[in-house]
């Protein structure tokens, strides 16, 4: 593991540094010897695959739940401690895996129910309109779509001007274009200075979003760094697909040193490897009369660098992940 970050983020202040965290349900580790810090101004993602311990992870760093072993400071606060927890709530908003709003109050009845906590809330209209739910503020909660929803628990999640944002996959469950909306939500509201600690089992959500991720399987993290640093790590590489245009030996790849694998999936050929994989694959082709069609190519991800580290794939479903 590695605690390395290339983008200059570890210099600035620690907002989040939880240490050796340990919470067991009974028999089931759900969060094993768990550590890291999150900096001011990161989108710090906790990534991995349904069960790894991440909803429990964050739970005990907003106060939720009481870990069995370890330290959690989140600005400089214990959220094990009675009076720092109050403290808390006013500098760390959260939009929690589970959360429902009541289902009969309208947009604007959530949003006042919400800043009527707080002693300095956000402009309530500025945070619908950033959010894209101005037209919805007389809708009734349970007539929102699932997007709107998302929306409306981010919104709530920030309505107390928070220092740090928690966003436990907040993206589940929505068509695509509701996710990419919400990945341009995020990124604003991280343009407004917040922190936010991201929680999510989408490897690309990940990939697009995070300065930072610590990957967790089965209660631990497994590696951490920049998603750019993980890939590189569990082997970076590259693939190139193309289709043949005619039959060839395999071991035409295979002999190439820049080559590692080289699978076929229907009529097309999907060739792994690393440096000049490219160039060697389609030049070796055609120096054997072998024309490469429909070429495409492409680098490693965190999908690949989470098989590589742990032997198995994420499940990657559509699906809220509960
Ligand atoms: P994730 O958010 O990564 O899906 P969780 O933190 O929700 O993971 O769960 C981690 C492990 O702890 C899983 O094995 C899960 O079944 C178990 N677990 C989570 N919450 C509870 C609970 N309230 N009681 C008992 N077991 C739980
Ligand atoms: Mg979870």
């Amino acid at each position: 593991m590695t605690t390395s970050a290339a983008n200059g983020s570890n210099q600035r202040p620690v907002v989040i540094d939880a240490s050796q965290l340990r919470k067991m349900y009974g028999q089931t580790v759900a969060v094993d010897d768990v550590s890291f810090s999150v900096h001011v101004g990161e989108i710090f993602g906790i990534l991995g695959p349904n069960g790894a311990g991440k909803t429990t992870t964050v739970e005990c760093i907003i106060g939720l739940r009481r870990p069995d072993a370890g330290t959690i400071r989140v600005l400089g606060l214990n959220p094990e401690s009675d009076q720092d927890r109050e403290e808390l709530h006013t500098l760390v908003g959260a939009q929690l895996q589970v959360s429902a709003l009541p289902a009969k109050l309208t947009v604007r009845e959530n949003l006042d129910l919400y800043r009527s906590f707080y002693s300095h809330p956000a402009d309530g209209a500025e945070l619908v309109s950033l959010l894209g739910l101005g037209d919805k503020l007389d809708s009734s909660y349970k007539d929102l779509s699932g997007g709107q929803k998302q929306r409306l628990a981010v919104a709530v999640a920030l309505i107390g001007q928070p220092k740090i944002a928690v966003l436990d996959e907040m993206t589940a469950g929505l068509d695509p274009q509701a996710r990419r909306d919400t990945w341009e939500l995020i990124e604003g509201i991280r343009a407004r200075g917040v922190t936010i600690l991201l929680v999510t089992h989408y490897m690309d959500e990940a990939q697009r979003l995070c300065d930072r991720v610590a990957l967790f399987d089965q209660g631990r993290i497994v590696a951490l760094g920049t998603p750019s640093e993980l890939v590189a790590e569990a082997g970076g590489g590259k693939h190139v697909t193309f289709v043949p245009s005619g039959p060839f030996d395999d071991r035409l790849l295979t002999d190439l040193s820049d080559v590692t694998g080289v699978e076929h999936q229907g009529p097309r050929v999907v060739v792994t490897g690393t440096g000049e994989l490219v160039n060697a694959v389609i030049q070796t082709l055609a120096a054997n009369g072998v024309t490469a069609e429909d070429v495409t190519t492409g680098s490693a991800t965190l999908e690949d660098a989470f098989l590589r580290l742990t032997g198995r794939h994420i499940h990657e479903r559509d699906e809220a992940n509960v």
